[in-house]
């Protein structure tokens, strides 16, 4: 069926042609952001079916958490490496929604998200965000929401650090560990289960950081998910 929007888009494809994120090819006004070919060879991981996967091993022992998954292996130079680039770096954070949306589809059907309350992303750091003006993360916590319902929370901040820091230096150091995160609204979270959020899983260490403070929330659960997992081959 031919609506009034498909009629805009392609006046407005012809106008400016939009192209595949991957390859390069021009789009035609069905397709978004990835060609049907680049959008069938995305390196899905499949993860969430397995408990105790590569995702899931990466937080053994360092911070409980209930369910863990990456959406796509990450490797360099890859396909992922790229769509990565462009959520990042070139603006094109929606990308990383449409990804996030379209591949938890099947998540929500295989009942990945039974039982989570509230989706949180991991925050990005103060500097980033004033330099790229969006959080990545954000995005793809948008497109989990977006098939889910489940609604994005912000209470997992990242402090502005005191700009006249004079202490000795042992207490910097204190502070740059524990004062990565904080949170806005604990009370919000309590008895809630969290999904936490990032882009990419490499060796876990934000994420860990992240549970941790959530899980100082009195009976908060932590499940996490990335867009991409980083194989570390
Ligand atoms: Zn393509």
């Amino acid at each position: 069926m031919t609506g009034w929007r498909d009629i805009m888009r392609s006046v407005a494809d012809a106008l400016m042609p939009r192209s595949c994120a991957v390859c390069g090819t021009v789009l035609t006004h069905q397709e978004r952001h990835l060609c049907i070919g680049c959008a069938a060879e995305l390196p899905v991981t499949y993860l969430h079916r397995e408990p105790d996967n590569e995702a899931a091993m990466r937080f053994a022992g360092r911070v409980p958490v209930e369910r863990a998954t990456s959406l796509l292996y990450y490797r360099k130079g890859g396909s992922v490496a790229q769509l990565l680039q462009d959520i990042k770096y070139r603006n094109r954070p929606t990308l990383g929604r449409w990804l996030a949306a379209r591949l938890s589809r099947e998540l929500q059907a295989d009942g990945f998200f039974s039982g989570i309350d509230i989706i949180i992303p991991i925050p990005l750091h103060f500097e980033k965000r004033a330099r790229r003006g969006y959080n990545q993360s954000r995005y793809i916590a948008l497109g989990v929401s977006d098939i889910t319902g489940i609604p994005v929370g912000d209470n997992l901040i990242s402090p502005r650090p005191h700009s006249t820091q004079t202490a000795k230096d042992s207490t910097r150091r204190w502070e740059n560990v524990q004062g990565v995160f904080a949170l806005s609204h604990p009370e919000q979270l309590k008895d809630k289960h969290v999904l936490l959020i990032d882009d990419v899983l490499t060796t876990g260490a934000t994420l860990v950081t992240a549970a941790r403070v959530l899980r100082q929330v009195e009976g908060v659960t932590v499940s996490v998910l990335t867009l991409a997992l980083d194989k570390l081959d």
